[in-house]
Formats: structure tokens, sequence, C-alpha cells
């Protein structure tokens, strides 16, 4: 993975080199960073530069031996320590390193579930990183390098791991000389406290509109106009543009308005919504999850247009017309129990939730707290 190939955040990338180029690279450190700004393939991408003889002021060479190995995440000094669930005795990150490969070439920005679900397609075991991982991290990094300047670990999510990421303290403190530990985690509420005063944080941050909009446009074959307007609502993040402009964003505006109305109206009309939900679930689990998305924008931009400033709302004529509207249904007390109810049914669809019956629930739900205000 080189520099080259990660989208944006040219100014981390700036910062990275320079700690190489200063000799100042601390051993210990978090890529902080939302799902789908880039911090784990930034994270390889750096481990890369660091051990490449022949990098520039730009990138590493992406040719010689160590950065071809490095580019397959077969390189002997190159660990990973990722979430992971017992399946047939097997439970050590190592054991699955090559669906981890797999997964990571397949997708170097792949979400926190897509990865559980690879090795459970039902989604309903819990991910983990357990105390014998932990262990094996210690015994890894205290070898020395085979034939890297550096040996490398990268924790990805380290929000899994509990008091057991207590038995690392010691080595966060102290690493072997030539060892470098990136922990890359996206929610630093989670990881607990020990761990994150042990570290030197990097905030990754979101992605730039445009930065999304290009690659849409080179990775999709999007149309400018559709690649722009799914960046608009990607919230910087390329796990949520690709989910969006894989199920074509074209009509969700209007499906939004028409669900928004017969959620409203859902006494009077419960039979026009049962039959707009079947027509809506036969456009399958992926398609729904991206609508929802696209819902949660519209809500969290009423939120803005009531409570905030207008001047941050994202949305094109027609949208801004209707959220003018729409607010007037919305209060503080019920838009944040329909964002999050919203949230609890993209949870569900993703765990294989039968999709009639969660979106009918869902709006039924909100049927309910529109009806509150009006009745209010
Ligand atoms: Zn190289």
């Amino acid at each position: 993975m080189q520099f080259k190939n990660i989208v944006g955040q040219q100014h981390i990338k700036n910062k990275l080199i320079q700690t190489v180029k200063n000799g100042r690279i601390s051993h210990t450190q978090l890529f902080l960073g939302a799902e789908g700004v880039g911090a784990l393939p930034l994270a390889v991408a750096y481990a890369q530069y660091i051990n490449c003889p022949n990098a520039t002021d730009e990138d590493s060479c992406g040719t010689c031996p160590s950065c071809v190995k490095f580019t397959k995440l077969v390189h002997p000094d190159l660990h990973f320590t990722f979430p992971t669930i017992a399946i047939e005795k097997k439970k050590l990150s190592n054991e699955f390193i090559a669906e981890w490969r797999e997964a990571f070439m397949a997708n170097p920005n792949l979400s926190e579930l897509d990865w559980i679900l690879n090795l459970d397609s039902e989604g309903k075991k819990q991910g983990n990183i357990t105390a014998e991982e932990c262990r094996d991290i210690i015994r890894k990094l205290g070898l020395k390098p085979y034939e890297a300047k550096y040996k490398t670990v990268i924790i990805w999510l380290p929000e899994y791991m509990r008091t057991e990421g207590n038995i690392l303290l010691k080595l966060l403190e102290e690493p072997p000389e030539q060892t470098l530990i990136i922990l890359v985690a996206q929610d630093a509420d989670k990881v607990i406290a020990t761990i994150l005063s042990r570290t030197q944080t990097m905030r990754i941050p979101r992605l730039q509109e445009e930065e999304i909009t290009q690659y849409l446009i080179e990775k999709y074959e999007a149309a400018p106009e559709v690649a722009s307007a799914v960046a608009r609502i990607s919230e910087g993040s390329l796990v949520q543009a690709g989910s969006l402009i894989q199920a074509g964003h074209a009509n969700y505006f209007e499906m939004f308005t028409t669900w928004m109305r017969l959620c409203y109206n859902s006494r009077k009309e419960i039979e026009s919504l049962t039959s707009w939900v079947e027509g809506s679930a036969g456009k399958g689990r992926e398609f729904l999850k991206s609508y929802l998305i696209y819902c949660q924008h519209m809500l969290r931009s009423c939120l803005v247009y009531k409570f905030g400033d207008p001047k941050l709302l994202r949305l094109n004529e027609q949208e801004t017309a209707f959220i003018q509207r729409f607010s007037a249904s919305l209060t503080e007390t019920n838009i944040s129990p329909i964002v999050q109810e919203i949230n609890k049914s993209t949870m569900h669809l993703e765990r294989n939730a039968d999709l009639k019956i969660t979106f009918l629930n869902l709006s039924l739900y909100i049927g309910r707290l529109l009806d509150k205000q009006k009745t209010a």
C-alpha cells in the first residue's frame, strides 16, 4: 500500500513522512478516524514507507522486495491484530490472516461490520480481541526483526480490548527497539484509558467532498453529478459513499418524501403504507441500507435547519424546500428517537433481519412520533 493509493489525506501523509525524515517516529501511535476515512490503509502505507530503502519525499517506491511484501501483506515483520470470532478452535488473528489479507486487498477501507460478517455470515457472534491475542502480540514483538528496519504490529479496532488490553501496557510504555505499534481506532471513548494514555494520537479527519467525488468517478465510473450528490451526503466516509453509489441513490429523495408523508398519515393510510413498504423491501437489503443513510442525512439536516446554522446545510434546492416544510413536524423530543430508531433498523438489516417487518415496524414507530407532535 503506497500513500498515492489512498484517497485524500495529503496533510496527514505529509505529517507521517516528516516523522520519518526527522527521525522522530513515535513507537506507539494511535490513528484515530471515523469509518471509511482511510486510517487503516494509512497505517499500512506508513509502515511500508518506513521500511522502504528507496523511499522519496513523497512515497515508498512500491517495487523493492520490502514494498512488494508489504503490498501483499506478507512481510515477515508486519503483523496484524483485529477482532476475531472463535471458529473451530481458531481465535488468534494469525489464524485468520488469509481471510484478512483477502478482505483488505478487496477493500482497504473495509468496515468493522463487513469484516465480522466475513467471518460469520449470520452476524450473530461478537468479535473479540482476547487475552491470548494480547500475549501473542508481546511474543511477536519480542523477536528481532527478520529483515525490516522496524517490526510493526497494527492493531485494528482496539475498542474490542477490555481489561485484557492491560496485558499490553508495559509493551506500549517501553516497546523493544526497532518496533512500531500502530493502533487504528474509530472511537477514542471506547478505548480503555490505560491504553489511550500510552499512545500518541494522530487524528485522521473526514474526507473532503471533492475527494470523495473524484473517488466515485474513478472507482465506480459514476457520472459527475451523481458522484457529487452522493459525496455530499456520505459524511466524508468512503464506506458510506461506496454503499450509496452501489445502490444507485437517484430516487432517494422521492422515496423519502413519500415515506415521511405515509408515516405521518399512517393511521389513515395504513394500507398504502404497507404496500409502499412491500415495494421498497423488494429492492433488497443493500439498497435499503443505503436508503436509510440518506434518510439519516435528511433528518440530521432538519436538526441543523431547526436548531443549528442553516448555512451548514448540504442540500439541493428541492431538498431544502422539503426540509423547510417537514421541520414543522419535528421537535427536540421526537427527532432524536427517530434518528436512533433508524440506526437500530440499519443494524437489524445488516444482521439479516426480515426486510418487510423491520421496515414496517420502523414506519409505524416514526408515524407514532410524528402523530404525537400533531396532537401536542
Ligand atoms: Zn520500496
